[in-house]
């Protein structure tokens, strides 16, 4: 685990054969509420939760856990999270709450040739990852997550509920699938998903003055150029309008 700064802690992903997303500690630990970013894939909450006790913080501390969405290497390590923290609420872009709650896994496999592997590989049972939403999120609110300020910013495309969120004061951008290092995005054929939503969501992430990119894989980035998102977008715009 490394500690960006004072209010964000980085877990990395550790990638199988489908790819375990990173999840991010928000928040002050002295405030004693703590937020997770992301829950990752099976099988893969033991070591995030032994990363965050690694820091001396308490993972009782975290109050809730915010899915930048729910495909599959972000929520299916959920199950396994809720049970090891019971006391955190599970909050969620509204556009992928709905379907959760209610048995539409169809956001998190994305398409059925991935479920059907999915199911048979892991032995996933219908329903699994089904959670109470204590919190559905619509993008344009402002969080106070432990004593750090966060703009919630819905930015569909990748999916339908993807969400980013933004902290000015450090000029950090915790980015999910929509955008990551080396000018790579996130893929934009999947359930939910829209290449022309994806380039609008980019153009708005564009507008905002970002230092730190902390994506859902691959490498994070401190020190990102003024012009990087934008000029991701721009090479990308051919394929997704
Ligand atoms: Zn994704
Ligand atoms: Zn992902």
């Amino acid at each position: 685990m490394k500690q960006i700064n004072d209010f964000v802690r980085f877990i990395q992903g550790q990638d199988e054969f489908i790819p375990d997303a990173h999840a991010y500690v928000l928040g002050h630990p002295d405030s004693g509420d703590l937020t997770l970013v992301d829950a990752g894939l099976m099988g893969k909450a033991d070591y995030k939760i032994q990363a965050i006790r690694g820091l001396g913080i308490d993972p009782s501390m975290i109050r809730r856990i915010i899915m930048t969405h729910t495909h599959l290497d972000h929520v299916g390590c959920l199950p396994e999270i809720r049970q090891a923290l019971p006391g955190a609420q599970v909050w969620m872009h509204r556009a992928e709450a709905d379907p959760l709650e209610s048995g539409d896994e169809s956001h998190l496999y994305g398409m059925d040739m991935f479920r059907q592997m999915c199911r048979a590989q892991y032995g996933i049972t219908e329903g699994a990852f089904s959670a109470p939403i204590a919190r559905k999120l619509e993008g344009g609110e402002t969080l106070d997550l432990g004593g750090s300020s966060w703009e919630v910013l819905h930015v569909p495309g990748h999916s339908a509920g993807s969400i980013a969120l933004y902290n000015k004061e450090g000029r950090i951008l915790v980015a999910g699938d929509t955008v990551y290092a080396d000018y790579a995005i996130g893929r934009f054929d999947l359930h939910g998903a829209s290449g022309a939503e994806l380039y609008d969501s980019l153009m708005l992430l564009s507008s905002l003055d970002v230092e730190i990119l902390l994506p859902g894989h691959n490498r994070i980035v401190e020190g990102l150029g003024p012009r990087y998102i934008l000029e991701t977008a721009r090479q990308w715009e051919a394929y997704l309008k």
